[in-house]
């Protein structure tokens, strides 16, 4: 049976990458020898890498101005206290909606003063805050762009003089917005990218350099862009992977095309939730997620019956986050238009015979 992937990270890959990703963990090209077993300062592997890097900033139309890309560890977790590291010297403010924000936070507060300058936990983070003002004194702002969790996301870049920072692990490469907004944004590769391992970063090279502190080697930006990635040994399997995503991007079209594609996606499953009487959906209407919806039944008692009913058309990964409970279907980049249509026909079965 046709499985449709809807788990929220690590998630769905296109066909095409996985199978490429495959062939060469047995052969790279005409090597003689496996992806994970060559050197990662051979030409073969630094030529992937450099093309990865590459790009990550001609997808983002970030070439020439300025922005370096960067493949490292750490997952985006680590960015929390890394960003800080390099970039907080006084006071850095944060917009606070959700889980992953509240990590960065607590982390950026072991370096520095914080400012939580909005946040939407007094209604559990369906919501993105508007309407508050930013200190220009700010070392930056970080926000993160969608919560893959409450599943809501930033319409709007927030307005702001000072430096933006974000977190970008679920909605890269999923939309067609401005990234030169921003100074520095990371994310993780297990969402809309490659394998778990691998952690994009793009950062405008004129910020660093600016803190008074000594920072590790392992946490120093300058260092890591000194060595082109190579500051230690590259997760190599996942930076061949999140290349080959790249690369079936820029096949699709670009940003632009798959962004249009995801709002078709997004508006198929919302217009359902909104229509069903059986469900409904939990973050606001304005704010909602075009890669991770968050729904709940109306009446629990039917949980049995559709979770049944979606296992037997094959679907999988469904189920909410614990924070929030109900279901959570991940329509990230590389999901087709038809496993949505699978999933909305399901919720249609339901109401038909309940
Ligand atoms: C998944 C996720 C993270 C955590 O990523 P790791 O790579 O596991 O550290 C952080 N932020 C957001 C928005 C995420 O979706």
């Amino acid at each position: 049976m046709k499985i449709h992937n809807f788990s929220a990270g690590p998630s769905i890959l296109p066909k095409e990458v996985m199978h490429d990703a495959s062939k060469a963990v047995k052969e790279l090209g005409q090597s003689g020898l496996s992806l994970i077993e060559i050197s990662h300062r051979s030409k073969d592997f630094i030529s992937i890498m450099d093309e990865a890097c590459k790009r990550a900033l001609e997808l983002t139309n970030l070439e020439n101005k300025g922005y370096k890309a960067l493949f490292l560890q750490g997952g985006a977790s680590q960015q929390f206290i890394m960003s800080a590291y390099n970039l907080l010297e006084n006071k850095a403010g944060f917009i606070n909606t959700g889980t992953w924000s509240s990590k960065a936070i607590k982390e950026a507060k072991l370096i520095g003063e914080v400012l939580e300058i909005a946040s939407s936990k007094d209604s559990n983070f369906n919501y993105i805050p508007k309407g508050y003002n930013t200190p220009a004194d700010l070392d930056y702002l970080h926000i993160t762009t969608n919560n893959t969790i409450f599943g809501t996301q930033f319409k709007e870049i927030p307005e702001t003089d000072v430096s933006l920072v974000a977190d970008m692990s679920s909605d890269i490469f999923s939309r067609n917005f401005d990234y030169s907004r921003f100074d520095l944004f990371y994310a993780g590769a297990q969402k809309n990218m490659g394998p778990a391992g691998a952690t994009l970063v793009i950062v405008k090279e004129d910020i660093l350099g600016k803190v008074t502190r000594t920072i590790p080697s392992i946490l120093d930006y300058s260092v890591h862009l000194k060595s082109g990635s190579m500051f230690n040994t590259p997760p190599v399997f996942s930076v061949y992977t999140s290349l080959l995503t790249l690369r079936w991007i820029e096949k699709q079209g670009g940003i632009k095309t798959i962004g249009d594609k995801n709002i078709l996606k997004a508006n198929y499953l919302y217009n359902e939730i909104d229509r069903n009487s059986l469900f409904t959906g939990f973050a606001e209407k304005n704010d909602r997620s075009e890669m991770n919806a968050t729904f709940n039944l109306v009446e629990e008692s039917l949980t049995e019956t559709f979770d049944n009913l979606c296992l037997s058309v094959g679907i999988s990964g469904l189920k909410g986050h614990r924070s929030v409970g109900g279901y959570r279907a991940s329509i990230y980049n590389a999901l087709p238009f038809e496993s949505v249509e699978i999933l909305v026909e399901c919720m249609k079965s339901l109401e038909q015979n309940n």
